[in-house]
């Protein structure tokens, strides 16, 4: 592909992004293609010639196309977003045009300098303590990762970086059980092992029950282990439910442990000062983290992770070959000293597009309407004997189930959910997933799509009202 043959396609492909998102809605929402049916219409030896542009488009509008699960559509109600908008597409389609390596700041010294910037921003935008330090990661994973990596390291003196565990490490975490999946394999990954992952109960609202976590603490001293850290949920995958972080924080200053903060979703919400509450107590944790790729309209991978330490941070991942000595070292951010990767990606172009062109208020705006919506939703379930309410709504994610009335058995009702929601997606109109919450099935309704609007939720509720009572009429 010459010059002439790129323009000319990065004109065709701007309009058919831009024809994409205009008709967005006509798609199913979650793909419907059988497992193996992408896969066995791809050739399996690659062309040894060059192909033509106009096929490779033609193949991926056949082949691809129906494989994918639309995200950006407003009728996405699944998991949590990974939202996009334009300003974060156009971003990245300079990132990947400069395809610039950023693992230290003479490899882009504006790319370093940026994302310095841009994470400053996110602390005002956040309420986040100013004199924290951040950086930005690929995900939250990553960031937990570095977070128990850093615990782990500063507790035992960077003895385990340099020897290795020596077999008298007893190191315990803690979370609750709605924490995320992510710290168990982060534990795992640190060489902290499984079994040392103490997941304490939750309160009726599925908060970490502090007495509890206390009482974990003070047994495992008891018995020898050394208490390292503990992971507080802003915010949890499950529910959103919303740890009580002060209180949490108390008890890690009591005991000296590193207190690391999962926001991955949340954390956006911070955007608003009345939600300033959740992270009442943060000055007493020592890293947090929140994924502006969930609920700021950055596209996926944007992931900020912000520590109290930096120094802690640097003397754990800190690594010095000859190749990468640069003369301005110790002056400047060389962001591959602030995580895991060597090679990054120029993440904070998009961060600083999303910012300027929504600006601060209309984050904002975007972000309480997603609330106000799941508020409306919430109230509407509320109101129909048929629906139940299965967890509080901090934030924007309605968690709920259909209860006719002539079921009552848990296991009828497990069923039934199960076989409503399969239904629902199966109309290719919206998309939802489900949790277990006390082992009840539950409904998950994540309500943040960037283009998502008032139409859209309502619309999806009569859905979801009228697909129940077609299953009711089954089960009779
Ligand atoms: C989504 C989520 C994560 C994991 O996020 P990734 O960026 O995909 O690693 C971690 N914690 C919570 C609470 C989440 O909701």
């Amino acid at each position: 592909m010459d010059n002439t043959e790129f323009r000319d396609w990065a004109h065709r492909l701007a309009d058919y992004m831009a024809d994409y998102y205009e008709g967005i809605e006509e798609y199913q929402v979650k793909s419907t293609v059988k497992p193996g049916s992408v896969f066995s219409q791809l050739p399996s030896l690659p062309p040894a010639e060059s192909e033509d542009m106009e096929k490779i488009m033609s193949d991926f509008g056949k082949i691809i196309m129906p494989g994918i699960t639309h995200w950006q559509s407003p009728n996405f109600f699944a998991y949590f977003p990974a939202n996009s908008s334009y300003p974060s597409i156009l971003a990245e389609m300079l990132t990947a045009s400069l395809g610039a390596q950023c693992m230290v700041w003479d490899t882009s010294p504006a790319a370093a300098e940026l994302e310095e910037m841009v994470i400053h921003w996110l602390k005002s935008m956040t309420g986040l303590p100013t004199n924290w330090h951040g950086v930005i990661q690929d995900t939250a994973s990553t960031s937990t990762l570095a977070a128990l990596l850093c615990a782990r390291e500063k507790r035992t003196d960077y003895a385990v970086n340099k020897n290795g565990f020596s077999g008298n490490e007893r190191l315990r975490v803690y979370c609750s059980s709605e924490a995320h999946s992510s710290i168990e394999k982060a534990v795992k990954i640190a060489g902290i092992g499984q079994h040392n992952l103490v997941k304490v109960a939750t309160d009726r609202m599925f908060r970490l029950n502090t007495k509890l976590l206390n009482k974990a603490i003070v047994a495992d001293i008891e018995s020898g282990f050394i208490p390292l850290c503990v992971v507080a949920a802003l915010g949890t995958t499950g529910c959103t439910s919303v740890d009580p972080l002060s209180e949490i924080a108390a008890i890690c200053e009591e005991f000296g442990i590193w207190l690391h903060v999962d926001a991955a979703y949340a954390g956006s919400a911070l955007l608003l000062p009345e939600y300033r509450w959740m992270i009442e107590g943060i000055e007493k944790a020592d890293s947090f983290v929140f994924n502006p790729h969930k609920w700021m309209f950055t596209n996926f991978d944007c992931s900020a992770y912000f520590v109290k330490d930096k120094e802690v941070l640097l003397q754990t991942f800190e690594i010095l070959p000859e190749y990468l000595k640069t003369v301005n070292r110790g002056t400047v951010n060389d962001y591959r000293d602030w995580g895991i990767q060597l090679g990054r990606r120029f993440r904070a172009l998009k961060l600083w597009f999303v910012i300027r062109s929504f600006g601060v208020k209309q984050l904002q705006d975007k972000i309480r309407e997603h609330i106000r919506l799941a508020k409306w939703l919430e109230q509407e379930i509320n109101s129909n004997p048929q629906f139940e309410m299965m967890a509080p709504v901090p934030l924007s994610l309605v968690c709920f189930r259909y209860i006719p009335n002539h079921k009552s058995n848990n296991v009828d009702l497990n069923h039934i959910n199960e076989k409503l929601l399969g239904k629902l997606n199966a109309t290719g109109k919206i998309f939802l997933t489900h949790t277990k919450l006390n082992g009840q099935y539950t409904l998950r309704m994540s309500i943040a799509g960037t283009l998502t609007a008032e139409h859209h939720v309502a619309k999806a509720w009569g859905l979801i009202t009228e697909t129940a009572m077609s299953i009711e009429n089954d089960c009779v």
